[in-house]
């Protein structure tokens, strides 16, 4: 049996993992594009504010179970950011060579050593818009910020994003090797966990179809 949801987000290559890693799962996902839904505004000043707003919106236009997912870049050397703004860090939204320029320059300017950055993801499904328990997973990945951009896979801060331990940015890896160690996929594993642990009948059918994903 193949479930229908919608995806809360309008990033392509957001889109593009979310779909890669669960539609095998049965789930038929349309994105909010896709349906013609306009998001909400990104006010919130956490990654869960901004998933369950994302997630609760798309779900109560089109009355379909949501699934969003909020995530973005923590540089330490910048306090943090860019945060919970990684899509609009150097103005207009997701303008990924200006976000990773801008990014680039402030370490720069602020000539430090310290090139430490983790990636965060929230997820979130929301069964139905008034639902009061929506599930909700998290991952990290921690990198470095490299010094130029490298590599053309993946999308927004990927080239950037250096792992020491396999000697490339996020933008060298491949599709399946982004996903076994990505925020996003660390988060979508345990949503499919979380999916499977359920005891609301309502969702049995769904919490089946994830019984095959590997951590
Ligand atoms: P939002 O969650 O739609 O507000 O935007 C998240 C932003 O964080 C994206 O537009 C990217 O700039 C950045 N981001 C999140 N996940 C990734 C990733 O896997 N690779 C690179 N950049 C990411």
């Amino acid at each position: 049996m193949r479930h229908h949801a919608v995806i809360a987000s309008s990033n392509p290559g957001k889109l593009i993992e979310i779909k890669r890693l669960l539609n095998p799962l049965g789930f038929d996902l349309s994105n909010q594009d896709e349906l013609g839904l306009d998001p909400p505004p990104e006010t919130g000043l956490t990654f869960i504010e901004n998933a369950l707003a994302k997630a609760r919106a798309a779900s109560r236009a089109t009355g379909l179970p949501a699934l969003a997912d909020d995530s973005g870049l923590e540089v330490d050397a910048l306090g943090g950011a860019p945060g919970v703004h990684s899509a609009r860090f150097a103005g207009s939204q997701g303008n990924d060579q200006a976000n990773i320029a801008k990014l680039l320059a402030e370490l720069e300017s602020r000539k430090t050593p310290d090139r430490r950055a983790r990636f965060r993801c929230l997820i979130v499904y929301l069964p139905h818009a008034a639902h009061p328990a929506p599930l909700i997973a998290d991952g990290t990945w921690e990198g470095l910020i490299g010094m130029q951009p490298c590599g053309t896979q993946g999308f927004g801060y990927d080239p950037i994003f250096y792992l020491p331990r396999h000697g490339c940015t996020a933008a060298e890896l491949s599709a399946a090797d982004k996903d076994r160690l990505s925020h996003r996929g660390q988060a979508l594993r345990k949503l499919c966990a979380l999916l499977r642990a359920t005891t609301d009948p309502g969702r049995h059918a769904t919490a089946d179809t994830c019984r095959g994903i590997s951590r």
